[in-house]
């Protein structure tokens, strides 16, 4: 087995079959595969791990996706919208602690989200960080006009999570309905990309239905689709969604965990040059969670800057690490964790995505 990893990893070029392989390692094999990922990371992005200071705007939500705890149906979540101030609030925080970008995420609410109103708020932060905090949007599907709206506004990075890349599964985790449609879901992500957006999305790792012939599929529409930057993580069950029925299905946490390290092993070998996040669900998982993903090829975190009276209530999945402790604290740890993994805090570094400035 060791040889066969040994000869695939070799190539230039990754087929389908050799990708199930690699998702399919294990012992030494999977440390070669690990491995060569973070050789790769080092040799393409450098050894600097970049920051996103990440506000979670709103968990107003007109979706009802089957395995968020945020979806419109679960009326146990007390919702809330982040005011102006204290986005500001958190904005000058990042910059004083020299973070270069910031995420803005958000339930997906075309009735609630005023789009001018967050034009205004992108100009505002714009303005007051001197024109340099980069601004990466994360709000779900919009018309075009007001993606463009944001970009002349001055937000270049977006991420859009298609969840899965398989429509059929895409339909078993989403309500059978116009507002949850794959087909647009993949449209608004060509349209983010047209307009010229460092366009970034995601996968869920382990759903239940999911096969490692899907996860592969994944990575290569990831590949095909010549995304800037990836966020993906295990897929966590939420007692109040419907996928909760299904939970006897899943793989174990850890099994997850391990499939999750192995999908950003494998994304980075395939592309060298894009940012992966090490994201919070791999922390929710394993307690060396943002480590041990940074070691698997990840070069970008996102330590969490929402003011703290409102996290408990932005619980997409169940145990969302850090919802108690305050931004100094956050950042604390998450500093321990890039040099224990042996990389370099970036603070100070925008970290624009290599590949989008190769492929312009
Ligand atoms: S995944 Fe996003 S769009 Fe779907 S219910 Fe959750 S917050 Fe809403």
């Amino acid at each position: 087995m060791v040889s066969t990893i040994k000869n695939i990893l070799s190539q230039k070029y990754f087929s389908k079959e050799d990708i199930v392989a690699l998702l399919k390692t294990e012992g030494d094999s999977l440390q070669l595969l690990l491995d060569k990922a973070l050789d790769i990371k080092r040799c393409y992005v450098g050894n600097y791990v970049f920051y996103r200071g990440l506000i979670e705007y709103s968990n107003v939500c007109g979706k009802n996706c089957f395995y968020c705890g945020l979806r419109a149906g679960n009326e146990k979540v007390a919702r809330y919208t982040v005011s102006d101030e204290e986005v500001m609030e958190a904005v000058r925080f990042a910059y004083g602690k020299d973070f270069a970008s910031i995420v803005i995420q958000s339930g997906e609410n075309t009735n609630a989200i005023n789009v001018h109103h967050i034009t205004d708020l992108i100009k505002r932060i714009r303005q007051e960080s001197n024109h340099t905090l980069e601004i990466t949007l994360s709000l779900g599907e919009y018309e075009e006009e007001a993606y463009q709206e944001w970009f002349d506004a001055g937000a270049k990075r977006y991420l859009l999570r298609i969840e899965s890349s398989n429509d059929n599964l895409y339909r078993k985790i989403h309500p059978d309905d116009s507002s949850h449609r794959f087909g647009d879901r993949f449209s608004a992500l060509k349209t983010l990309q047209k307009i010229g957006y460092q366009t970034g999305t995601g996968v869920m790792i382990g759903l239940p239905f999911q096969t490692i012939e899907d996860l592969a599929d994944d990575l290569i529409f990831m590949r095909d689709f010549n995304i800037d930057m990836c966020g993906m993580g295990p897929y966590i069950e939420h007692p109040d969604t419907p996928l909760w029925q299904f939970r006897d299905l899943l793989l174990s946490q850890r099994e997850r965990f391990v499939l999750s390290l192995k999908m950003i092993a494998i994304l980075r070998i395939l592309m060298k040059d894009i940012n992966i996040a090490a994201t919070t669900a791999m922390q929710t998982l394993n307690p060396n969670g943002r480590e041990k993903a940074i070691r698997a090829g990840a070069n970008v975190v996102m330590p969490n800057l929402t003011p703290q009276k409102y996290r408990e209530n932005y619980l997409i999945y169940e145990n969302k690490p850090g919802t108690d402790k305050d931004a100094g604290e956050t950042l604390f740890e998450f500093e321990k964790n890039i040099k224990d993994a042996g990389e370099i805090p970036g603070y100070g570094l925008s970290g624009t995505s290599k590949h989008f400035q190769s492929r312009n």
